[in-house]
């Protein structure tokens, strides 16, 4: 398996070519950037190895403990954490509803020590954020979600490469 080392250098080696092939394709370089900063961002701080004490889960610092719960549920290098398509959108999911949890409980302390006018205003907060949230458009989501899924899909191609070149070695 390939250390964090390497996956890091394949991730910025893919950079380049990601946004020119996108903004090639799409004519944008807004969805360009989006893409490679997505993918950049898989590639580092949200690839497969954050099923176990690895560097990019060491990245996230005083955050780490956002991954705790994943580290318990995900059995390193399984189908969950480095499948092709299911590891990025389970880590998607996962991460979304503990955002979400972090969120309620924000706002419940908020309810807590500002009372009536607090309410008030946590719900004009989330009423705000859902606005600007539908307003985004569909192909900016798509871009978000292809480049978190193409940082991670190197991250498996990867260890994929590094497994069969062990298991090569080996026989010969
Ligand atoms: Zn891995």
């Amino acid at each position: 398996m390939p250390r964090a080392r390497t996956h890091d250098a394949i991730t910025l080696a893919l950079a380049p070519p990601t946004f020119l092939l996108t903004q090639a394709l799409t004519g944008s370089r807004d969805l360009a950037w989006l893409v490679t900063l997505a993918m950049l961002f898989s590639g580092f701080l949200f690839n497969p190895d954050l099923d176990i004490r690895s560097k990019p889960y060491a990245r996230w610092g005083p955050f780490r403990f956002l991954w705790w719960p994943y580290q318990v549920l995900v059995r390193h290098r399984s189908q969950l954490s480095h499948g092709l398509l299911l590891g990025t959108f389970i880590r998607t999911v996962y991460l979304l509803i503990i955002l979400a949890l972090l969120g309620a409980v924000g706002i419940l302390l908020w309810h807590a020590l500002q009372e009536q006018s607090g309410s008030e205003s946590a719900r004009q907060a989330l009423a705000l954020l859902k606005r600007w949230l539908l307003s985004v458009e569909r192909r900016y989501w798509l871009a978000l979600f292809f480049g978190l899924w193409w940082g991670s899909a190197a991250h498996t191609f990867a260890d994929w490469l590094g497994s069969l070149w062990t298991q090569t070695k080996r026989l010969l």
